[in-house]
């Protein structure tokens, strides 16, 4: 799904830990996409301890004792593959329990991230 951040396109993808080796077997057949969400997700939960992070959909706190199961990831459309970027959002364990769509929908509503639709 491809929405606008900001005023650049972004594609969201919603990353979930029970899909992770579908993930790694798409960048293992060179996906450029999945290979950032791998790549983004990782940094962002080595990153958790140390950086005070909120769900994307609730605001309930994430912590580090209980990572989240599921990202938000945005990945710019048009980007350059040495310096591409990734934006990710944690989602809590209440909030993964429902399907992608229903995360779409409360994490646009709630615009933390200035999201928005083309
Ligand atoms: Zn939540």
């Amino acid at each position: 799904m491809t929405l606008r951040l900001e005023e650049e396109k972004v594609d969201v993808h919603i990353f979930r830990k029970e899909h992770v080796e579908q993930w790694i077997a798409k960048a293992r057949s060179g996906h450029e996409k999945a290979r950032v969400c791998l790549w983004a997700t990782r940094k962002w939960l080595e990153d958790l301890p140390t950086e005070y992070s909120a769900c994307s959909c609730c605001d309930a706190p994430l912590s580090p004792d209980e990572p989240p199961q599921a990202f938000l990831v945005l990945i710019p459309v048009i980007s350059d593959p040495e310096t591409v970027s990734a934006k990710v959002g944690g989602i809590c364990p209440e909030c993964s329990k429902h399907e992608n769509k229903w995360l779409l929908d409360k994490s646009l509503r709630r615009g933390s991230e200035v999201l928005s639709p083309l």
